[in-house]
């Protein structure tokens, strides 16, 4: 989508500080960290948000999260623990409409979030 930020970071024609890629999805830092890791990993493909969602993305939602796990191990704090989020519409805060997955760690998590 022509003005979906993410979908600008994907095409690279906003800069972002890219941790992982590969042909469906792209990771980069967060540039408002909530933590020492704060990564987002998105789809390369245009979804705004969860309740687009049908059976066909099955596959991709899952590489989104295994790529997390990924992503966790590799900065050394999947043992210590982590967090993944995906914000959906309002209530949750959902700034931009293409989904995306927080990937948050490095220091203890409170519970329940805001
Ligand atoms: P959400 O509120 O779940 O829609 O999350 C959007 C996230 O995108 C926020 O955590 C922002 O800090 C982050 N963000 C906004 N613009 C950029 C950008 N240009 N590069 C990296 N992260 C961004
Ligand atoms: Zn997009």
């Amino acid at each position: 989508m022509s003005d979906c930020l993410f979908c600008k970071i994907i095409n690279r024609e906003i800069a972002a500080s890219i941790v992982y890629e590969d042909d469906r999805v792209l990771a980069f830092n967060d540039i408002n960290p909530q933590g020492p890791t704060h990564v987002l990993v998105v789809p390369k493909r245009h979804i705004a948000t969860l309740n687009e969602l049908t059976s066909d993305d099955d596959q991709i939602v899952g590489e989104l999260i295994r790529r997390s796990a990924a992503i966790a191990k590799e900065r050394g704090i999947s043992e210590g623990g982590f967090r993944v989020v995906f914000n959906t519409n309002r209530d949750a805060g959902q700034t931009v409409f293409h989904i995306h997955l927080h990937l948050i760690g490095g220091r203890s998590l409170g519970w329940p979030p805001g």
